[in-house]
C-alpha cells in the first residue's frame, strides 16, 4: 500500500501566506516537501509560515515577493526559488482575488486586475516552472479555480470569466505538457471560510449560509489541502487535465425547493 509521500520534492504556491494557500504550503511540507511560499502584500504572514513550517516539520522553507501578474516580477521569484530551496517539482497557482460590482459600473482597471491575477498569472507561473520541471523529469501544476468556473455569480463577471478561463488553461496546459511527463489539474473550491469570504458569511449569517450547502457546512483548508497533497503525489499519477470540486455538493444546489414526499414511518 502507497502512502502519500513528497519527501525530496521542491513545491512553489503562490498566494501562499494566508488562507488557502498556508494550509496547502503546511501540507506539502507535512508530506516531506521543501517549500517556496510566494506572497504579493502579506510579507510578515510569509515569514512567519516560513518559521512555523521549518520548525514543525523540519523542512527547507523560504518566502519571496511578486505579483503573479507582473512577468518580471514572476522571473525574479523562480530565479529566487532555483537558488534557495532547488528546481521546482510541484507549482500550486493558488493567488486569487475578487471584488464584487455591477457589470455596467465596472471599469476596466477593475476587470483587468482581476483577470490578471486569476488568469494571467497561472500562465505565467507555469511557463517558468514547466520550463524547468521538462529539464528535470516532469512535474506538477494545480490550478485553484473555483465553483465560479462553472457557476455564473451576479457581481462577480471578471472573476467567474477568469476561473473559467483558468479552467480551460489548464486542460489545454495538460495536452501541451502530458508527454514532457508534467500533470496539470485544476482543483475548485466551493465556499472555504478565509479572509476572502468572511465578511460575506457574517453578513447572511453562517447558519444561513450552512443550509445552502447541501453537506451541511462551509468548507475548511484543510479540504482543499488534503486534496493538493493526494495530486501532487504519485498516487495520482494517472489523474492528468481534470478538474476537482471540493465544495460539499454546493454548485449541484441550484434548485431549492424538495418536491418529494414524506418520508413513510
Ligand atoms: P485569501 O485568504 O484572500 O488569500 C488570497 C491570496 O492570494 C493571498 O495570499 C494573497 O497574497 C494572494 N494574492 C492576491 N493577489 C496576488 C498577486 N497579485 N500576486 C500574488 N499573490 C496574490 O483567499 P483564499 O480564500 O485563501 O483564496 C485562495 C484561492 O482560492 C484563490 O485563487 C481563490 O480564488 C480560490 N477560492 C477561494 C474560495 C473561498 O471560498 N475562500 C472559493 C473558491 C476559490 P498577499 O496577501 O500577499 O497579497
Amino acid at each position: 500500500m502507497k502512502t502519500i509521500d513528497l519527501k525530496g520534492k521542491k513545491a512553489l504556491v503562490t498566494g501562499g501566506s494566508q488562507g488557502i494557500g498556508a494550509e496547502i504550503c503546511r501540507h506539502l511540507a507535512a508530506c516531506g516537501a521543501d517549500v517556496f511560499v510566494n506572497y504579493n502584500r502579506s510579507k510578515e504572514k510569509a515569514e512567519v509560515l516560513v518559521e512555523e513550517i521549518r520548525k514543525a516539520y523540519k523542512t527547507n522553507a523560504t518566502c519571496g515577493k511578486a505579483n503573479v501578474a507582473n512577468a518580471t516580477e514572476v522571473k525574479a521569484m523562480f530565479l529566487q526559488m532555483d537558488k534557495e530551496i532547488g528546481n521546482i517539482d510541484i507549482l500550486v497557482n493558488n493567488a486569487g482575488f475578487e471584488t464584487v460590482n455591477h457589470v455596467l459600473d465596472m471599469e476596466e482597471e477593475e476587470w483587468d486586475s482581476v483577470v490578471n491575477v486569476n488568469l494571467k498569472g497561472p500562465f505565467l507561473c507555469s511557463k517558468e516552472a514547466a520550463r524547468r520541471m521538462e529539464n528535470h523529469g516532469g512535474g506538477v501544476i494545480i490550478n485553484i479555480s473555483s465553483i465560479h468556473d462553472a457557476v455564473p455569480r451576479k457581481g462577480l463577471i471578471h472573476y467567474c470569466s477568469a476561473k473559467a478561463g483558468l479552467k480551460m488553461f489548464s486542460k489545454c496546459l495538460s495536452l501541451e505538457l502530458a508527454d514532457k511527463k508534467i500533470r496539470v489539474v485544476s482543483i475548485a473550491p466551493g465556499a472555504i471560510e478565509t479572509n476572502m469570504n468572511r465578511e460575506e458569511i457574517a453578513r447572511f449569517g453562517k447558519d444561513k449560509f450552512e443550509k445552502w450547502i447541501p453537506q451541511g457546512r462551509i468548507g475548511e483548508v484543510s479540504d482543499v489541502a488534503n486534496t493538493v497533497v493526494f495530486l501532487a503525489s504519485d498516487l495520482a499519477d494517472y489523474i492528468n487535465g481534470t478538474d476537482i470540486y471540493i465544495d460539499g455538493a454546493y454548485m449541484n444546489h441550484t434548485i431549492q425547493y424538495d418536491p418529494r414526499p414524506p418520508r413513510k414511518e
